[in-house]
This record gives structure tokens, sequence and C-alpha cells, in this order.
């Protein structure tokens, strides 16, 4: 069940405030406030969808295809990232550690980030 009062929902409805870096009819992009790098950038789709799970469940290949295609887009020419590279992250559910109920994908990059996905625990 998508929760309509999830503080990614709110900044789409202009109830919260964001540092905007994108936006279209699809997609908004803004500054992580807590950011684990350099550049954290976070890029959300305006449908409603919990997570990557349900995106994927049920967004269709064309809207999945451009969402991950503008994340690219993003990354490159809004951030300058491709230079040096960066990483995508998505964290899904209890396991993932997703905190905001509203599916989005992290830009991380900036900096040379740690080696490997993730480490359990931290
Ligand atoms: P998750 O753990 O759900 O993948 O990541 C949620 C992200 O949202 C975290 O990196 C956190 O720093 C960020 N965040 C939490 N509250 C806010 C907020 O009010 N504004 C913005 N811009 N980012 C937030």
């Amino acid at each position: 069940m998508y929760d309509s009062d999830n503080i990614f929902a709110k900044i789409l409805r202009g109830e919260m405030d964001c540092e905007k870096i994108y936006e279209d009819d699809d997609v908004l992009a803004f500054k992580d406030k807590f950011p684990d790098a350099p550049v954290h950038v976070l890029v959300v789709p305006k449908g409603e969808y919990v997570s990557f799970d349900d995106f994927s469940a049920k967004a269709g290949a064309e809207v999945i295809g451009k969402f991950f295609e503008k994340v690219a887009k993003i990354a490159r020419d809004e951030l300058g990232l491709m230079e040096n590279g960066y990483r995508i992250v998505s964290n899904i559910g209890d396991h993932g550690c997703q905190f905001v109920p509203h599916f989005h994908v992290h830009i991380l990059g900036g900096a040379k980030l740690g080696g490997g996905a993730a480490k359990i625990g931290k």
C-alpha cells in the first residue's frame, strides 16, 4: 500500500522544500538532505510506487526504461559525473534499509566511494 504521507510525496506535492536538480512531467531529482557523498541526488518518479519492486511490477517496460534513461542523463548532463564515474543505489524494504516508501534511486559521486555494494550491519 502506498502511503501518500511519505516525505517524497510531500516534496512532489510542493508541501515540503527540496533543492531541485531536474524536473519534467515524469520525474523529479533533488539533493539528499543528509548526503553520503559530495554529490548525492535522489531521482523519484512522479507516479505512486512504494519501491523498486513495486515500480518493476506495475510501471511497465516503457516507463521503467525512460526512468532509468533519465537517471543516466541527470548523472551525465546535470551533475557531470561521467568523467570520473558514480554509483546508483535503490534500497528496498527492511533489509535494504529503505527509509522513505516512495521508489527512488540514489545517485552518489563526486569522490571515490567505498568499494563493494554494501556491508552487513553498516
Ligand atoms: P532510503 O533509505 O529510503 O533509500 O533513502 C532516503 C533518503 O532520503 C536518505 O538518504 C535521506 O538522507 C533522505 N532524506 C530524508 N529526509 C529527507 C528530506 O526531508 N529531504 C531530502 N531532500 N532528503 C531526505
